[in-house]
This record gives structure tokens, sequence and C-alpha cells, in this order.
């Protein structure tokens, strides 16, 4: 039995409560049917090889070494060299993945009831590590503004979680002790850590907590209904 009793409760936006991974696996289909060259190539083959360089990418974007125009130029440019294919079409790819991505956000099963129940009956917040002009559309799309006090996008930030910093910056905006504060996340490095390190409480959204040991965050779920229960909704 957990006992979370928060006054203020941040969710992690992207895998979280928007399903990010499906948007993206759907638009690097998209991107495959689009270029003939592509034909040969089995459609995991460019998902997997773009997951390893735009995860690395991500990390020199973390540790301030590129800037965001890099990182989008590189992270086809890159999976195309690996996958032998003219790497000058990194800027038409780009587009074409954008223009899917952008379009096809969904909520994650189970969160949009969860995350309705919860902000109406505790004050809430977002925060995410991603490009502001991106976030924010989602934040539009989805009418975060209209139910949550306060949403922290890392590129505003200027660091990203697990960045003291931004958990800080968080801490302030909610204005109450760290203890009382609760996050809610996917990400093991830049949720859990990162929000046990600020002192936070922390809820793990996960569907296979053998990765890390369970009693490490406050709370494990893999299904909504159990964040609804511990939070009393
Ligand atoms: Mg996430």
């Amino acid at each position: 039995m957990s006992v979370l009793n928060p006054e203020f409760i941040y969710f992690d936006l992207d895998d979280t409560l928007l399903d990010h991974k499906k948007a993206e696996k759907h638009g690097l289909a998209d991107v495959h049917d689009h270029f003939e060259i592509f034909k040969p190539i089995p459609l995991e083959e460019l998902i997997d090889t773009y997951h390893h360089i735009n995860k690395g990418l991500w990390e020199e974007y973390g540790r301030g070494e590129i800037n965001r125009h890099i990182l989008h130029r590189r992270r086809f440019e890159e999976t195309f060299v690996e996958l032998g294919v003219e790497p000058s079409l990194y800027e038409e790819a780009g587009k074409v993945y954008m223009n899917y991505y952008r379009n096809h956000w969904e909520w994650i099963d189970g969160a949009k009831e969860a995350y309705d129940a919860i902000a109406s009956k505790y004050r809430t917040g977002i925060i995410t590590n991603g490009f502001a002009e991106t976030q924010w559309m989602k934040i539009d799309q989805f009418g975060f503004k209209d139910t949550t006090s306060q949403i922290v996008i890392s590129e505003e930030v200027g660091v990203m979680k697990p960045h003291s910093k931004i958990f800080d910056h968080a801490t302030e905006l909610a204005g109450v002790p760290r203890d009382k504060i609760l996050y809610v996340g996917d990400s093991v490095t830049s949720d859990v850590k990162g929000g046990l390190k600020a002192g936070w409480k922390v809820a793990w959204y996960k569907s296979n907590p053998t990765e890390l040991e369970a009693t490490l965050p406050d709370l494990c779920f893999d299904d909504f209904e159990v964040l609804k229960k511990a939070l009393g909704v």
C-alpha cells in the first residue's frame, strides 16, 4: 500500500500520457513508403537504426554539444548513411516524418480517463523533454493549458530532465514542499531518477518493472487504474 498523498502532481508527456512511440513508428513507416530506395530495406531496420542514432543524438543534445537543427538533420542523415541510402535525402525525410508525426498523436491507453480524474481533484503540471515548438503543439491539441497550472518544457528551461535545474524550477512553480510533489513518468533516467533526486515522490509507468528494483519509485504501475486507485480518484 503506497502512501502518496501529494499536493501537486507533475506528468511527463511523451510515452506517459501521449503515445509518442506509436506516432514515431508510423512517421518512420511513412518515410519508408515515401522513398522508392527503401523498398529492399525492411521497415524494422529503418526503425532500429533511427532509434539507435536518435538516442545518441539526444544525449549529445542533452549535454549541450549540438542544437536542435543539427539533431533534426543528423538523425536522418546518419540513419541513411548507415543504411546505405543517399544521405542528401535527409531534408525531405525530415519533412515527411514531421508531417506524419505531428498529426498522429494519441493518448496512451487509459491515460486520458486517469488524467482527467486526477486533474479534477489535484493541481497538476507537465514536464517534458522536447522541443518547445513540437511540445506546445501537443499541449494545445490536447487542451493541457485548460487543465494544468504549470507547463515546463526543457528547451525553454535550457536543460533536460534529469538535470536538477528543471526539477528545482518546477518545484518553485508548484509552490509546495518537495515531498508533496508526485511525478508520473515512464523514463528510468529522466523521470524516476530525476524525480527522486529532486526529493519528489515518483510513480513509474512501466510495462516491465523488472528493469529496475520495483522498490525504488514510490509506485510502479502498468495500468492507469492502479494510479487512479493510489490517488483515490
Ligand atoms: Mg516519457
